[in-house]
């Protein structure tokens, strides 16, 4: 089996800041990093990280070569990533140093995936492959669809919320993953509660309260591991990455969720989003 996930490429670029800038204001930086990011590439990284055969179907720019050989250095498939003429998606995040931020999110590439790129990946899927979508790319919709009608198990992060998308693909879906604040942004939008939507699986994730499924059963709860938290950026996406890449691999729900919460436990201790995943024989070795 395999994961096909369309889904965003980001270059993150994290400026260190005396203060977040004022309008108006000119600030210069005392320390600049660049990461991969976006949520599609850290489900990639994550997935793939933990065994899957994970294909990432995408778009950057000419500027964003180093970002796609990164995601192959990761073990991703990256022959469906579009080289397009516009610019890498960008992510300029100041962080202040009391840890407040600022991000200033630039879409470029990830709103131009090629249809034609979709195409050519989705004529190689097989039915009961896994199709990945989340919010910061364009043609969800469209492969939602398609990915339904050839057979394929759809999932969705609906992450960052965005209601009008969110019922676009209500219909197609599989498995939905929402954290806490998305589910109650849904429930306002569409007065259902995660066990009324009319989708196999939803998981609604609660940070370090853990994470709840609802299948066909009655609720279960999942805790989250007791760790000093260093940074949580990406554990959402981990956590999804591995849940998928469990489900792939044929492990029943509740042994893929547990892997899941290990991994984004050791994720949460460490700065840094898609290159600091850890990998399956790390979260094995947890007890
Ligand atoms: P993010 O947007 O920060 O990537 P999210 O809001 O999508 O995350 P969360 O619900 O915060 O997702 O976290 C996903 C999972 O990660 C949780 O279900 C839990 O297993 C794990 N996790 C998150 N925060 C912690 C924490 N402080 N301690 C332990 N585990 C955590």
């Amino acid at each position: 089996m395999a994961i096909w996930n369309l889904g965003s490429i980001n270059a993150d670029y994290i400026y260190s800041v005396p203060h977040i800038p004022a309008p108006g204001e000119t600030l210069s930086s005392t320390k600049r990093q660049a990461f991969l990011g976006g949520k599609g590439a850290n489900m990639s990284v994550a997935a793939a990280r933990a065994a899957a055969h994970v294909n990432h179907i995408g778009a950057v720019g000419p500027d964003g070569g180093w970002a796609v050989e990164r995601l192959l250095e990761y073990g991703v498939d990256i022959r469906n990533i579009a080289e397009i003429d516009t610019e890498t998606a960008q992510a300029i995040i100041m962080v202040d140093p009391g840890g407040e931020n600022a991000i200033l999110l630039h879409p470029g590439a990830n709103a131009e995936i090629p249809q034609t790129t979709l195409q050519t990946a989705m004529a190689e899927a097989q039915t009961g492959d896994w199709l990945v979508i989340q919010n910061e790319t364009n043609l969800q919709r469209t492969a939602a669809a398609l990915g339904k009608r050839m057979g394929l198990q759809v999932a969705y992060a609906a992450a960052p919320f965005d209601a009008a998308r969110v019922q676009a693909v209500l219909p197609h879906l599989d498995f939905l993953i929402l954290n806490a604040i998305e589910a109650e942004q849904l429930h306002k939008a569409t007065g259902q509660s995660p066990k009324d939507l009319p989708v196999r699986d939803v998981i609604v994730t609660l940070g370090a309260d853990g994470a709840d499924w609802y299948g066909t059963g009655e609720k279960e709860h999942f805790p989250a591991r007791q760790v000093d938290p260093v940074d949580t950026t990406g554990a959402g996406d981990t956590f999804t990455g591995y849940v998928l890449a469990g489900l792939d691999r044929g492990m029943p729900m509740a042994q893929a969720i547990k892997q899941a919460t290990k991994a984004a436990a050791l994720m949460v201790t460490r700065p840094g989003t898609a290159d600091v995943i850890p990998d399956l024989s790390e979260v094995q070795a947890l007890q």
